[in-house]
């Protein structure tokens, strides 16, 4: 299984490159960066500390998927659209973990689906595609007197907020109450804000240090509070997800999936 990596150099790129080298039944067939990056042409094996493994990282994502069954995007929103468009035209796996999408990249997303398969989650480690199904069950079990709160907590360069994650679960949490959440999402709390509108999905956002990524879904009623929590303790985590949803991938009919599809869940 040929598994190739865009944005090598990040730091999931660079997480992704060691979890490739290190899986049986994967072969690394190359990484990218974008144009200009000081990465360009550094030896792959190199990058992430590793031997050299006499691959170089390129600028040329078209020949990466046309050289590759499943290519590993954590980039950004507009590249990842690029990339979608060439996974489409090669017919190659791609795995989306890239975050801050808007309605309109998930559209554009699902349109590609339509000549190659494509794993899309904001969170890609078991525990959280665990937690999500956990929270839509708890949602849809307690009544509308239980408000719900989204606390999640990440490093200083995350340039996203809500994280992708906070709003995965806020979707979990609002179809568990078969509302959408686009009409329930209270994100910004500042100055005179009056009470708490009732059946709102609440967001708070906290960013500092080197914090990979905390979420709390706090289910709050009168005199009683449920909690559930995750706590990523490295990005190894993700990178072992998003390898096992490529090699879960490659083959695969067209079409969007899940993390729940590729557990089985
Ligand atoms: P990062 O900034 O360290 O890495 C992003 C890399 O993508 C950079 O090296 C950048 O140069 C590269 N890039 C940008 N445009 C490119 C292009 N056109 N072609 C090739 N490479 C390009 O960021 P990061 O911390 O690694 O996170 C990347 C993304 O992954 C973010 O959206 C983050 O929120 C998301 N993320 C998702 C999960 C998950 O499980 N889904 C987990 C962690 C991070």
């Amino acid at each position: 299984m040929r598994i190739g990596i865009v944005g090598g150099s990040g730091r999931m790129g660079q997480m992704l490159i060691r979890e490739v080298l290190g899986t049986a039944g994967a072969s690394l067939s190359g990484a990218t960066e974008r144009p200009g990056s000081a990465a360009i042409g550094r030896d792959l094996g190199t990058l992430v500390g590793a031997d050299p493994i006499d691959i170089a990282v390129s600028d040329d994502p078209a020949a990466l998927f046309a050289g590759s069954d499943a290519v590993i995007d954590f980039t950004a929103p507009a590249a990842t659209l690029v990339h979608a468009g060439l996974a489409a035209q090669h017919g190659t796996a791609l795995i989306v973990g890239t975050t801050g999408l808007s309605p309109d990249d998930h559209a554009t997303l699902r349109s590609t689906a339509a000549q190659a398969p494509l794993v899309v989650s904001a969170n890609f480690s078991l525990g959280v595609t665990l937690l999500a199904g956990l929270v839509r069950k708890v949602a849809a079990t307690l009544g509308p007197d239980w408000d719900i709160e989204i606390l999640e907590m990440h490093h200083r360069h995350k340039v996203d907020a809500p994280s992708g994650t906070a709003l995965a679960l806020g979707h979990a949490a609002a179809s568990g109450r078969a509302v959408a959440l686009a009409d329930v999402k209270d994100a910004v709390r500042d100055g005179h804000t009056g009470a708490r509108t009732v059946g709102d999905i609440g967001f708070a956002t906290l960013r500092g240090g080197d914090v990979v990524g905390d979420h709390t879904v706090i289910f709050a009623t009168e005199a009683e509070r449920l909690e559930l929590s995750h706590k990523a303790g490295s990005r190894a985590i993700f990178a072992r997800g998003a390898v096992r949803a490529a090699l879960w991938a490659a083959g695969k009919a067209p079409g969007v999936y899940s993390m729940d599809d590729v557990l089985g869940l």
